[in-house]
């Protein structure tokens, strides 16, 4: 859970940006309206606090005395200002925050909760930085990370491009152009084999004297450029609007391949993924079996407690999924409380126990629904050697799944 501070002392803004930020994030927002007030909040607080929104003027500090506190406790925060003057801009951002609203308008509300969920985000978000220049290295990295990001350092293009293989989690790279070796265009070029524009963003920066390459840079592949120096705000809006960008291209993707409660695979995707591997496996000899998941008594979930509780089960056994099923094989939702998971390359001893260890870890998982804490078990059918087809696959792992049910529930029961 991410714990936000709101320092704010008019109770009409505070309500006002806190509903907005509830509607948005999974977050606990904290208001306090005085400095004196957010010291001893903080003094009591042992959970910690991954952003601070403060409020410029309070009764007890007109000056920005608490954005002083409060970053020095190592909060990172954005500052609400009501009044905006050059002066204050300049104040505020020596002031080591990650950035300022003006509370002018309805549509800076809209910014703010943009920016945070930004920063939520980033959070747990891997960037790369290259640059040979160990100083302007520190410097770049010094504000992602003030922007809460994971930051990751290359001093060449070499490094860059293993440190990519080897972190494909990294979504965006910023990269200066002028480096020996290998430049920025090189870097891109061969970062753009493997990682397409809508998956990784890149940012080239170039220097002052190479201003003409800016647009080259976009040509050959960045998602953005910026020339050095710049405003450390607009280094910010930029990153920011390409990871938005990025964002929103991934739940576009996410959209129409995964199944809308449960975040897994749908169905489809489920055969769109599954066809050509089946046909591989049937020209390599490579095994490949897959599994038929049902929750027993399931109705009896919905009857007793409510559809919202059944729900619940239902997200709880498909995280149950994704943590306990090896990166190599996909877990899918194929519809109501039935789940499908297609395993590559495994032996029907070692599919057995691996299967039976998942079921005994959704019998062993107590579920909390909010009200009520349930415990649930499952029925698993397996398919575990190629067949004819998928379909012929699939339909051997339902009748074992009703072979399961059949037996008592709660068990895994591998087809011959
Ligand atoms: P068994 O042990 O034989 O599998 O019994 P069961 O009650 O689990 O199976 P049954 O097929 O009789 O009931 C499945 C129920 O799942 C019926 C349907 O209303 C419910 N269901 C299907 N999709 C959803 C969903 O998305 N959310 C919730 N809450 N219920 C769902
Ligand atoms: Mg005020
Ligand atoms: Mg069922």
């Amino acid at each position: 859970m991410n714990n936000i501070l709101l320092v704010e002392d008019s109770r009409v803004v505070s309500n006002a940006i806190r509903r907005r930020l509830e509607g948005v994030l999974d977050c606990a927002i904290h208001t306090t309206q005085t400095l004196a007030e957010t010291k001893a909040f903080l003094e009591a607080n042992d959970d910690p606090i991954c952003l601070g929104l403060l409020d410029l003027t309070l009764p007890d500090a007109l000056d920005g005395e608490v954005v002083e506190f409060v970053t020095e406790q190592g909060i990172p925060s954005v500052v609400v200002t009501g009044t905006f003057t050059p002066e204050i801009r300049k104040r505020v951002m020596g002031m080591n925050v990650i950035d300022y609203v003006v509370k002018d308008s309805p549509s800076s509300l809209t910014y703010l909760v943009s920016l945070v969920r930004r920063i939520v985000r980033n959070r747990q978000t891997k960037v790369l930085v290259v640059d040979d220049s160990k100083t302007s290295r520190k410097y770049l990295a010094s504000l992602l990370h003030t922007y809460q990001f994971r930051v990751m350092t290359a001093d060449s293009g070499h490094e860059a491009l293993e440190i990519v293989a080897a972190t494909p989690e990294i979504r965006l790279v910023v990269t200066d152009y002028n480096m020996p070796g290998m430049d920025g265009f090189e870097l891109i070029r061969e970062l753009r084999k493997t990682h397409d524009k809508e998956r990784m963003a890149i940012i080239g920066l170039s220097g002052q004297a190479e201003n003409e390459l800016s647009v080259k840079f976009i040509k050959i592949g960045a998602n953005d450029f910026l020339s050095k120096p710049f405003m450390e705000e607009e280094f910010f809006c930029r990153v920011s609007q390409n990871m938005d960008n990025l964002d929103q291209l991934e739940e576009l993707r996410d959209a129409a391949t995964k199944d809308f409660l449960t975040r897994l695979y749908n169905r489809r995707y489920f055969f769109d993924t599954a066809e050509p591997m089946f046909k591989s496996a049937r020209h390599t000899g490579r095994p490949l079996s897959v599994a038929m998941f049902d929750v027993d008594h399931f109705k009896s979930v919905n009857d007793t407690y409510g559809h919202d509780a059944g729900d619940e089960v239902l997200k709880a056994l498909a995280d149950i999924l994704r943590e306990e099923v090896r990166d190599e094989d996909m877990p899918a939702r194929f519809g109501g409380e039935e789940f499908c998971v297609l395993v590559d390359a495994m032996e029907p001893k070692a599919l057995q126990e691996y299967f039976d260890g998942i079921r005994k870890r959704i019998e062993a998982t107590p579920i909390d629904t909010g009200e009520h804490t349930l415990n649930i078990t499952a029925s698993v059918g397996v398919c575990p050697t190629l067949r004819d087809s998928l379909d012929d696959m699939l339909a051997a792992a339902d009748a074992m799944l009703y072979e399961a049910k059949e037996g008592g529930r709660n068990q895994v029961v591998l087809a011959d």
